[in-house]
């Protein structure tokens, strides 16, 4: 048989963690994305040491930074919890700066990446699949994979007629970052009716001349208000939850606001739920297409993951038995780690100071007893 070509849609990280696998197997492939551009306002994501592994695998660190515990403070209470893992650490990273890595790694393999190429449609024949863009063009391969996150179009292509996977979270994802040369180790802070974490998270994009923070909290709104929220609206509900906040937690917020560079990123959260049929013939979802859940520290490692396996499916052989042990491993692990995430998520924080203080007392005790102790 000779070598097929495979088409990645979406150049997230997911496909292009892939592609980087396939070409290191010499496997022909092109990646079409649909945004023109990747740079502009950014946010930091938590990559997990498993997800780390594989960056180490595909050549791509040293990116972000290491953190190797997580602090928690309650007010007048804290508990520190650390990592059981020896290496390689969790980091935390600008969604930029990792895609950034990834595209020139791609670049240095000689990957195609296809930019402002918005898939519309596809077909799948005997000979190959044919994907069409919105702009009429059109690229033929042998095989195809959807890795074009939670809105997936070749989710939709397998699945006709199943309703949208898609659900909103109940809340306004926000991430600030700003230089800063201080190490900041990832410290989550509870107050009553809001949690804000903040952590150091290395060069925002590679040009950067220093290293950043980046600070994130969630804001419960409707979906309605989270499509009409303004940049003004989002720095003013900020600056107001700031009052409340400890003095260590405002200066860094102060920070913020003082940097004419600093970076504000915001935007709906939506979960969903895997759909019933993962593949066809030629065709194979990969990465949130397959699993779109939002945010839990596990959708990166979860893509970093999908891509491996993915990639030994298609170099050992793109049959019935491998894709179906494909869907059912990797769905597993993604209901498992999607299930826990929704579960953190759905959890509002305490109303009340007394409430705060409750949950603080309970992580004091499983400080205690776990000795500091905690699967990172
Ligand atoms: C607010 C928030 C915070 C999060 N925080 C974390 C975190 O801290 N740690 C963590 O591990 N995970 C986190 N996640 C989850 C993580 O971002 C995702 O799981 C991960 O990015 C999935 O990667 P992907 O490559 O599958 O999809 P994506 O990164 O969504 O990439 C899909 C790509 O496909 C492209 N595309 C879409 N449609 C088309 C089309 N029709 N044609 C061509 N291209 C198309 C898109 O433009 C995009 O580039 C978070 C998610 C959210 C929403």
């Amino acid at each position: 048989m000779h070598s097929p070509k495979v088409i990645i849609i979406g150049a997230g990280v997911a496909g292009l963690s892939l592609a980087i696998m396939l070409a290191e197997q010499n496997i022909d492939c092109q990646v079409l994305e649909a945004r023109e551009r990747f740079d502009g306002p950014t946010s930091g994501v938590r990559v997990s040491a498993e997800g780390v592994a594989i960056l180490n695998l595909i050549k791509l660190t040293p990116v972000g930074e290491a953190t190797k515990r997580v602090d928690m403070r309650f007010g007048c209470l804290s508990a520190s919890f650390s990592a059981r893992e020896i290496a390689p650490s969790a980091i935390i990273v600008t969604r930029l700066a990792l895609h950034e890595k990834l595209m020139k790694r791609a670049q240095s393999l000689g990957i195609p990446v296809t930019t402002g190429f918005k898939v519309a449609s596809l077909t799948e024949r005997d000979g190959g699949v044919e994907v069409t863009s919105h702009s009429r063009e059109t690229v033929t391969g042998t095989l195809l994979v959807g890795a074009d996150g939670v809105g997936s179009t070749v989710r939709q292509f397998l699945n006709p007629g199943q309703s949208p996977t898609k659900t909103y979270a109940g809340y306004l994802g926000v991430g600030l970052i700003t230089r800063d040369d201080a190490n900041v180790e990832m410290t989550l802070y509870h107050y009553p009716g809001q949690q804000v974490g903040i952590a150091s998270c290395g060069k925002a994009h590679e040009t950067a001349t220093k290293p950043s923070v980046f600070l994130w909290t969630h804001i419960p709104m409707s979906e309605a208000e989270a499509g009409l929220v303004t940049r003004a609206g989002v720095e003013a509900e900020l600056a107001r939850r700031a009052e409340r906040w400890s003095p260590e937690l405002r200066s860094k917020f102060g920070q913020f606001t003082k940097d004419a560079d600093a970076i504000l990123a915001y935007g709906p959260v939506y979960n969903g739920t895997p759909p019933v049929r993962w593949f066809s013939d030629r065709i194979i979802l990969c990465g949130d297409a397959a699993h779109p859940y939002g945010p839990g520290g596990q959708g990166i490692s979860m893509a970093l993951k999908d891509a491996r396996a993915l990639c030994d499916v298609i170099a050992h052989g793109f049959t019935e038995n491998n894709k179906e042990g494909f869907q059912r491993t990797r769905g597993q692990e993604a209901r498992i780690f999607g299930e826990a995430a929704e579960k953190r998520n759905a959890r509002t924080a305490p109303p009340t100071q007394w409430g705060v203080f409750i949950e603080g007392i309970v992580m004091k005790a499983s400080e205690i007893i776990t000795r500091g102790k905690l699967m990172l």
